[in-house]
């Protein structure tokens, strides 16, 4: 017994006959059965493609390196980051012997930084590779103050060999090498203050003001401002200047002071309140510097696709 045609073929069928005249039920002739079959087969096959011609024009789509702290034990974030909706390319464990679990294929986008800024550059899951450390974060003291555990220096040296051979593979500039809190400043402590980032210049991975660069611009800064620190304006100049998406309407309010508090994290932890102060202001003079002698021709590099949405962030690495 023939198989009753489709409902979707034998509604065209119908309609052919009736364009051709031809009353429905009527054997339609070989072409136009050809016809019919090609209209049902609607996928087609990929073409074989000759990757023979590389482009020179190209570099990675990864632009940053973001660091992160997951705040939880190493059971812990090894759960979250692989059975929620939060992830990261690399999870760098607190062993002994610290073990980097790779979570995300560094081809495609994980899901860490959320809404965050840097040198124009926004939403940067799109743009960068993800590392979590495990290592808990803030802990509140009895007189009310935050203690943020030491990063073991086995842990530090590991992600530091990561680091290197991701950098150099994706050729990530050193300015480019950051924490949540640089690219998020208005919501995230992480790495955090007990984050040694000294060590990783020290490892040629970032820029870092030496002495005699801190000697100079304390001199520099003292001639320029004698007798009272530089007004807001300047802070928040400086702070644009070396990547941060900071407020520019010259009034140190508090979302000013939180970015002023993320540059204290990084480079003069020892005290981080986003207060101004003239130490701060040399670090901050000096940084600058820096940076613009290596990345003036090289600032700009890279865009972002337009209208890139990310869904989630990393919420193990709560600031
Ligand atoms: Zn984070």
């Amino acid at each position: 017994m023939p198989r009753p045609a489709p409902p979707e073929l034998a509604s065209r069928r119908a309609l052919l006959s009736a364009a051709l005249g031809a009353a429905p039920g009527v054997a339609l002739g070989a072409g136009l059965s050809a016809v019919l079959a090609g209209c049902a087969t609607t996928s087609a096959e990929a073409p074989p493609v000759d990757s023979s011609h590389p482009a020179q024009g190209q570099d990675s789509r990864a632009l940053f390196l973001i660091l992160h702290y997951t705040g939880e034990s190493l059971a812990d974030s090894l759960r979250i980051l692989t059975q929620q909706a939060v992830s990261a390319h690399y999870l760098v464990g607190d062993q002994a012997q610290p073990v980097v679990y790779r979570l995300v294929d560094e081809s495609r986008r994980a899901w860490h930084a959320g809404d965050s800024a840097w040198q124009g550059h926004t939403m940067l899951n799109a743009s960068s590779i993800g590392f979590e450390i495990v290592n808990p974060g803030p802990r509140s003291q009895p007189d009310g103050s935050r203690l943020f555990a030491p990063y073991p220096p086995a842990q530090i040296n590991t992600l530091i060999g990561l680091v290197r051979d991701i950098q150099a593979r994706h050729g990530i500039r050193p300015d480019r090498i950051l924490g949540h809190s640089d690219i998020a400043p208005q919501r995230k402590l992480d790495p955090g203050p007990a984050f040694p980032w000294r060590a990783l210049a020290e490892a040629g991975l970032l820029r870092w003001p030496d002495a005699a660069q801190l000697r100079l611009h304390t001199a520099v800064l003292q001639r320029r401002f004698p007798d009272a620190l530089p007004e807001p304006a300047w802070w928040q100049d400086m702070l644009a200047q070396v990547g941060y998406s900071v407020p520019r309407h010259g009034q140190l309010d508090s979302a000013t002071r939180q970015v002023i508090a993320a540059f204290q994290m990084k480079y003069r932890p020892a005290r981080y309140d986003g207060l101004p102060d003239r130490e701060t202001a040399v670090w901050l003079q000096a940084v600058v510097t820096t940076d613009a002698a290596d990345t003036a021709a090289n600032r700009g590099a890279g865009t972002l696709p337009s209208g890139a949405t990310q869904p989630g962030e990393s919420a193990v690495c709560q600031g």
